[in-house]
Parts: C-alpha cells; sequence; structure tokens
C-alpha cells in the first residue's frame, strides 16, 4: 500500500537538503508501484511520473520544509491537475445550445451505467436546471435497454421518446429530435447500446448517430472498476466520436478509480461527473482534487507528512510503546532516546505544557527553560557512561558517578539529578500501558 512505502521514503529522505535526481528516485519508483496497483494504465503512468519529475527538479520545492514533504506535495498537485483541477469548475459543466434542443449523446461500452446516467442527468437537469427533458434510446439490440430508459425517465420525471428494436438507430435519434423541437424540450438525450468489447460496427453506428445529430455533449462512460482496460476503450471511443466530457461511473465501489487517470490521458476532455450509486440521485459533479486524493490514498499521505513535520518518530514510539507493554525495562538508551524526541518536537518547555497534568510534575518542575538547556548536558552524561550502565542504571554507585561526571564536564551533582529525573521518567513509564504510551506520544503532537 502507497502510504506504507511512501512512509518508509519519507523517513529516509527527512534531512536532506533539496530534491535531486538520486533522492527522489526511490520514492518516484514507490508512486509508480501504487499507481499501478491502482490498475492506472502503463503509458498514464509514465507520462505522470516524467511530469512530477520535471516540477520536483525545478523551483517549487527549494522552499518546503523538507524534500519528503516537497515531493508529496508535487505528487498531489500534479495528480490533482491531471484529473483537471486547472480545468477550473466550469469544465463540470454541461453546455446548452443556443437553439433547444440541447442534444446529449451517450458513448460506452455496455454495463458501465449509459442508461442508468441518463436517469440521473434528466433528474438532474429536471430539478437544478428546470429543463423540460426528452430521452431516447438507440438501444435496438435489446428490447430490454429500451423498457429500462421507459423506467428511469419516469422516475426521473423526463419524456421519453418510444423506439423499437425494428427502427434504425440513426432514424431513431433523428425521430426523437423532431419530436422535442415540436416540444419544445430543452433538452434531449440520446442513449446507445454498448457492446461488451469494442468493435467497428458499433463505432460506425454511434458515428453515424452523431454526425445525423450533431450533439452538443457527447459524454463518454466510463467504469470506474474498469481498469487497464480503460485506456483502450476510451482511445476507441476518442478516435471514433469527438466527446464533449466523461462520466465515470461506479466510484461508490472500492476500486481506487485509476481508470480516471488513464481516460483523462487518453483523452483530455474533462470528466464532468462522477456515478456514485445506482440510485438516480447518485451523480455529483466531479471533484478533481477529491480523485487526486482518491487514486494516490493521499488523505493517508498527507497525515503521514504532517507526522514527519512534527518529527515524531512513530516507528520509535511503538517500538518503545511495545517494549515497556512486554515489560521491558526503560533504560537509558530509551531515555536518551526520549530526549532526542522532546528535542525535536520543540523542547521541553512545550512538550511538558501537553503532557496529562499528572505527569507534568514528574517531568521536572518549575523552570522549563533550564530544562531544555539541560536536555543537551543530560545527553552528554549519557554518552559517557558505558552500555552496561545505560541498560542497568542501578549499577551507577560513586565512583562510576565520578567517571562520568568527569566525562561529560559537569558537577556529579548534575548527574546525580539526571540519574533522578530518570527513575521519575522510569516510574512514569510503568504507569502507562502500551496503549498509554501511544496516547501520550499523541498528545504530545498536538
Ligand atoms: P449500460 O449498459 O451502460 O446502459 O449500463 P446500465 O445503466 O444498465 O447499468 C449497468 C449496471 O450498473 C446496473 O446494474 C446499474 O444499476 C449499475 N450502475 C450504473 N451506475 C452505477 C453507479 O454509479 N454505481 C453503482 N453502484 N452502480 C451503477
Ligand atoms: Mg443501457
Amino acid at each position: 500500500n502507497l502510504t506504507q512505502r511512501l512512509a518508509k521514503v519519507v523517513k529516509t529522505m527527512r534531512g536532506e537538503a533539496r530534491l535531486t535526481e538520486a533522492n527522489t528516485a526511490e520514492m518516484l519508483r514507490e508512486v509508480r508501484m501504487a499507481l499501478l496497483e491502482a490498475d492506472v494504465a502503463l503509458p498514464a503512468v509514465r507520462e505522470f511520473i516524467a511530469k512530477v519529475k520535471e516540477k520536483a527538479m525545478g523551483e517549487e520545492v527549494i522552499s518546503s520544509l523538507t524534500p519528503g514533504q516537497a515531493l508529496v506535495g508535487v505528487v498531489q498537485r500534479e495528480m490533482a491537475a491531471l484529473m483537471g483541477a486547472d480545468l477550473g469548475p466550469e469544465a463540470t459543466q454541461l453546455s446548452f445550445a443556443q437553439q433547444p434542443p440541447a442534444i446529449i449523446l451517450m458513448a460506452g461500452l455496455q454495463g458501465v451505467g449509459k442508461t442508468t446516467t441518463v436517469g440521473k442527468l434528466a433528474k438532474y437537469l429536471k430539478e437544478e436546471k428546470k429543463k423540460k427533458v426528452l430521452t431516447v434510446s438507440a438501444d435496438v439490440y435489446r428490447p430490454a435497454a429500451i423498457a429500462q430508459l421507459k423506467t428511469v425517465s419516469g422516475q426521473a420525471g423526463a419524456d421519453f421518446f418510444p423506439s423499437t428494436p425494428q427502427d434504425k438507430p440513426v432514424d431513431i435519434a433523428l425521430a426523437a429530435l423532431d419530436w422535442a423541437k415540436k416540444h419544445y424540450h430543452d433538452v434531449l438525450i440520446v442513449d446507445t447500446a454498448g457492446r461488451l468489447g469494442i468493435d467497428e460496427e458499433m463505432m460506425k453506428e454511434i458515428a453515424a448517430v452523431h454526425g445525423a445529430i450533431k450533439p452538443i455533449e457527447t459524454l463518454f462512460v466510463v467504469d470506474a472498476m474498469l481498469g487497464q482496460d480503460a485506456i483502450n476503450t476510451a482511445k476507441a471511443f476518442n478516435d471514433a466520436l469527438p466527446l464533449t466530457g466523461i462520466v465515470l461511473t461506479k466510484l461508490d465501489g472500492d476500486s481506487r478509480g485509476g481508470a480516471a487517470l488513464s481516460v483523462r490521458h487518453v483523452t483530455g476532455k474533462p470528466i464532468k461527473f462522477a456515478g456514485v450509486s445506482e440510485k438516480l440521485d447518485g451523480l455529483e459533479a466531479f471533484d478533481p482534487s477529491r480523485m487526486a486524493s482518491r487514486v494516490l490514498g493521499m488523505g493517508d499521505i498527507m497525515a503521514l507528512v504532517e507526522e514527519a513535520r512534527k518529527g515524531v518518530d512513530a516507528k520509535a514510539a511503538a517500538d518503545l510503546a511495545a517494549k515497556v507493554k512486554s515489560g521491558g525495562k526503560f533504560d537509558m538508551n530509551d531515555f536518551k532516546a526520549q530526549l532526542g524526541q522532546m528535542k525535536k518536537m520543540g523542547g521541553m518547555a512545550s512538550l511538558v505544557d501537553k503532557l496529562p497534568a499528572q505527569f507534568q510534575q514528574a517531568a521536572g518542575g518549575a523552570n522549563m527553560d533550564q530544562a531544555d538547556k539541560q536536555v543537551r548536558r543530560m545527553v552528554g552524561i549519557i554518552d559517557s557512561m558505558t552500555p552496561a550502565e545505560r541498560a542497568k542504571p542501578d549499577l551507577i554507585k560513586a565512583n562510576r558517578k565520578r567517571r562520568i561526571a568527569a566525562g561529560a564536564g559537569v558537577q556529579v551533582q548534575e548527574v546525580n539529578r539526571m540519574l533522578n529525573q530518570f527513575e521519575q521518567m522510569q516510574t512514569m513509564m510503568k504507569k502507562l500501558s502500551g496503549g498509554g504510551m501511544m496516547k501520550m506520544m499523541r498528545a504530545m503532537k498536538g
């Protein structure tokens, strides 16, 4: 999963000054893998990675906090742009002809949700846009398809122009257009047949319908669960018809929606709507940023970056929690790691503020600014200890204290004070269960 992959990489990249070919290579490899796992077609993945690389090596990263965050930021921005964020909200609007009726032609494979989407659009146009809508089915291969359109049109409150399997699709479309003109419909939506796969005859047929009625909108309907095949289907329809937009259906499923990226890559046309349920109110204006997050698993990634920013090493916290929970003893090495974390998180003063009240006292008392200065000295003292002493501080008696003090360049009292604080911390750790430990670390993060 992308979050886990990036967690690793963001961590290893921490501390580097800026993005380079070398330090982004691994992260970009992970992004690439994640996109392939989300079923984005390879050419679309390649183009995306190249774009991110180009942007990442530019000026945008220089002012950023860490290279890892900068790259995640670029990845998200580019993905949103690719989904159509730069096109603006107008991109999701339908066009209406100057001279009614505005004709909308639906295209796409069988089972992707064309007929359902006609019903959804009819309902939306009637209720939100106050349009008088007529629907017609040019699906002459399946009588059930015509009946299905009649049903959803009725539910949507739209008028339905009947057709029969004996008619030709072009004739059906023209007859419906004639009817719409005579009855002052604002919009005519033409549903079409879809095959299970792309075939020449189907493409010729829909192209002929398009040529006869000259729709202002030709919407390519694609199933978000389609995966790798989305790219070939999109290419075939895009070559056969001047598409004006895309409807991405079945986004309520658990697919990552990699098809969105593939279809955008091939057609360059805006994704106007998202289908989010089988019901007629399950249609939404397409949201590029949200889709970008979905394809990348970005919600999780942003949380991860935030965590990196706060400087909390989640793994260290988890390791320590596990150790305390399993009855392991909190030793000087742990204490030193804790002190290091505290420094990263803005010093003792800010840290103690965030501790639960019962631990504030234990953490050292009044003068936290001084405590901050002491942290560095404390680390120095721990560094002067032998590994045996760190693992088992009980060993540290008068002789050893003198040696440690001399090694760290401090007075013996300071060694005593440090050992005191260590003991308090050790007591505190004992009181905390594993869960409590994690809770405390989270509280510290603010
Ligand atoms: P068509 O062959 O392209 O006309 O596809 P249909 O409109 O007949 O839809 C095929 C199936 O997909 C039906 O069972 C629909 O209820 C279902 N469907 C269509 N759109 C959506 C959607 O956005 N979400 C879900 N969950 N199902 C959908
Ligand atoms: Mg249909």
